[in-house]
């Protein structure tokens, strides 16, 4: 499906650029042949600048392409192509920038597996990578649209909800750690997780204060006992 539109765009951006860049040969062709050589134009004339439109439109839709997929590489998470810790921290930037400009309000719940190490331990690192790709398809699912989700470290990840209290959040955040707990992983069966949840303080909250607030919470819910939510 995702293959399908990737194809799709490609080969729209390969028609678009190839097809401005003919046309703008031939106009430039037709203009330098009338005002410039002051001669007729022929049917010839026209070959030299729709092979050279063709050409440089390739070029151009070849470099647009490479360009994406490197800034897609660069933002993204090659295991669960959520967003990477880096594009994240920008994210949250814009929120603070956001909220404390315009007032509103919003949350973080930060996530970490429980006991993952002996999951890769008992069944090996390609189970262990199948579960962190699995967890990413549940939690993106059960997100809302404007939720910005992040693989924060091994297994860490992260979410900021937008325009979400510490009530709404800690919602969120249960219902994620029940859906975690629901799924049966094929080979490594039943996986839980612990969370941390807290709200931006527009008044008083750095970027420093606000994540290390979320990383108590978590350590609480994994001093409680894990596979619970806490928030600070
Ligand atoms: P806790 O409940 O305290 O969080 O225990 P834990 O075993 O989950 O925590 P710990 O930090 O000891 O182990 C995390 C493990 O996650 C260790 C590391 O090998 C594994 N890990 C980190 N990144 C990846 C990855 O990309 N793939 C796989 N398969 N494992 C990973
Ligand atoms: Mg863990
Ligand atoms: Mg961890």
């Amino acid at each position: 499906m995702n293959t399908n539109i990737d194809t799709k765009n490609k080969l729209f951006t390969y028609v678009l650029y190839i097809s401005l860049c003919c046309f703008l040969t031939a106009i430039l062709n037709i203009v330098h042949t009338i005002y410039v050589l002051k001669v007729e134009i022929t049917t010839t004339a026209f070959i030299i600048p729709t092979v050279a439109g063709i050409l440089f439109g390739a070029m151009l839709a070849h470099i647009k392409i490479l360009s994406k997929k490197l800034s897609k590489i660069a933002y993204t998470d090659s295991l669960t192509h959520i967003y990477n810790r880096l594009h994240f921290a920008h994210f949250l930037d814009t929120e603070i920038d956001k909220v404390k400009r315009y007032g509103g309000t919003f949350s973080l719940i930060f996530f970490d597996l429980d006991h993952f190490k002996k999951i890769n331990d008992n069944f090996g690192h390609r189970v262990g990578d199948e579960v962190l790709e699995k967890i990413t398809h549940i939690v993106s699912s059960a997100n809302r649209s404007a939720d910005i989700f992040a693989r924060y470290g091994g297994e860490e990840f992260i979410i900021l909800t937008p325009a979400t209290d510490l009530s709404g959040a800690l919602i969120h955040a249960e219902r994620l750690r029940s859906d975690i707990e629901k799924e049966v992983f094929k080979t490594a069966g039943k996986v839980t997780s612990s969370f941390g949840v807290t709200e931006f303080i527009a008044e008083s909250d750095t970027v420093e204060k606000l994540l290390d607030r979320v990383d108590k919470a978590l350590y609480l819910a994994k001093d409680h006992g894990r596979n619970r939510v806490e928030k600070a």
